[in-house]
């Protein structure tokens, strides 16, 4: 099956289809991007509205995400807002802006997850959604040098690592991305 990402991030498409190696489907960029508002109330109308918004301009199948953290101590944010946490946005600032809400907490590390909402339109002009998240904690220290966004902060109790010390592959099995767009296109192609 062939379909667009609602981005053209081009390491966005790579991680999708990494994750999606084992399915006879082929991720392409979308051939330029539009700009989508994110007024959603959750992840999955807000992944909705991207799909939308590129099924609409390029007529083909077209797959979105939205994700974000939920720290629970915080009352689940920075959730949909993860993005755009910090003023400036960039990944260190983001960060910089947690730890400083939380630095004042005795507890060593806070329950937290990641979550990803995933949307298909096909063909047919039908959706299909399915959203997941990964269970862990925000440490007060950053590990790690890989993947992005909260990874250096995010600790995975069972490889007893950040994501941001673990590798591409053992990130890809346990994710609220990898775990939600198997379960999307297993549903899709396999029926199950
Ligand atoms: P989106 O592109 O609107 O889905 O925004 C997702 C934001 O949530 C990113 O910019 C990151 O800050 C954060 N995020 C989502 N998934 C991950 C992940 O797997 N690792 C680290 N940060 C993530």
């Amino acid at each position: 099956m062939r379909i667009i990402l609602a981005t053209s991030n081009i390491d966005k498409v790579r991680e999708f289809n990494r994750i999606l190696k084992d399915f006879d489907v082929d991720i392409n960029p979308a051939p330029y991007s539009i700009k989508v508002t994110e007024t959603g109330r959750d992840f999955i109308e807000n992944a909705i509205l991207k799909a939308r918004a590129y099924y609409k301009e390029f007529r083909v199948p077209v797959l979105s995400d939205d994700s974000g953290l939920e720290v629970d101590v915080l009352g689940k944010a920075p959730g949909i807002f993860s993005a755009r946490f910090s003023e400036d946005g960039n990944y260190k600032s983001n960060i910089e802006r947690l730890l400083t809400q939380i630095k004042d907490m005795q507890e060593e590390k806070f329950k937290a997850r990641f979550v990803c909402a995933v949307c298909l339109i096909d063909e047919k002009d039908i959706i299909h959604v399915t959203q997941e998240t990964c269970e862990g904690y925000i440490i007060k220290e950053l590990r790690g040098k890989s993947g992005f966004g909260y990874d250096p902060i995010f600790y995975y109790p069972e490889i007893g690592k950040t994501f941001g010390e673990a590798s591409s592959e053992e990130k890809d099995q346990v994710s609220h991305r990898g775990k939600a767009l198997r379960k999307l296109f297993s549903a899709i192609l396999l029926g199950v």
